[in-house]
């Protein structure tokens, strides 16, 4: 049985949906996509950017997955400051692991932590703004701002 789906968030545009319960620790899926490097990311959706859904995921090496090259469902997951999934590094592969128990139904959430190279421009910051509501919110989508 298919344990996702992607429909319309009510957070941001797209999102994935829990369609049966998930455990705590469950791997999900992986993020896939094509690893760059962050300032070739940006430029790239500088130019391509549509509705504002960020396809980035960061990788401790301060590169990034662009889910919008090759990626999979994984791309429409939404950043929320407190999460109930997040991303297991691995070798260079991302996989997305429940680290709550989800019901159907429940959208499902990373903590995007993109690393940009240098201060991020106020630009750059707009676009990445927080808007999840938390009460924990940090305001930002990027790691260490
Ligand atoms: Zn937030």
């Amino acid at each position: 049985m298919k344990r996702i789906s992607v429909r319309r968030s009510s957070v941001h545009g797209r999102g994935v949906f829990a369609l049966r319960p998930l455990c705590a620790g469950e791997l999900i899926l992986e993020y896939t996509g094509t690893v760059m490097s962050w300032k070739r990311a940006i430029s790239r959706h500088r130019r391509f950017g549509k509705d504002g859904h960020t396809f980035l995921f960061g990788l401790s090496d301060g590169r990034v997955i662009d889910g919008s090259l090759g990626g999979n469902s994984a791309r429409w997951l939404n950043h929320a400051c407190v999460a109930n999934c997040e991303a297991i590094e691995d070798d260079g592969r991302v996989y997305i692991q429940a680290v709550s128990d989800i019901q159907p139904g429940e959208e499902l959430f990373i903590a995007y932590g993109l690393m940009t190279e240098g201060r991020a421009s106020a630009a750059v910051r707009a676009q990445y703004a927080c808007r999840c509501g938390h009460r924990r919110c940090r305001g930002t989508m990027l790691a260490g701002a």
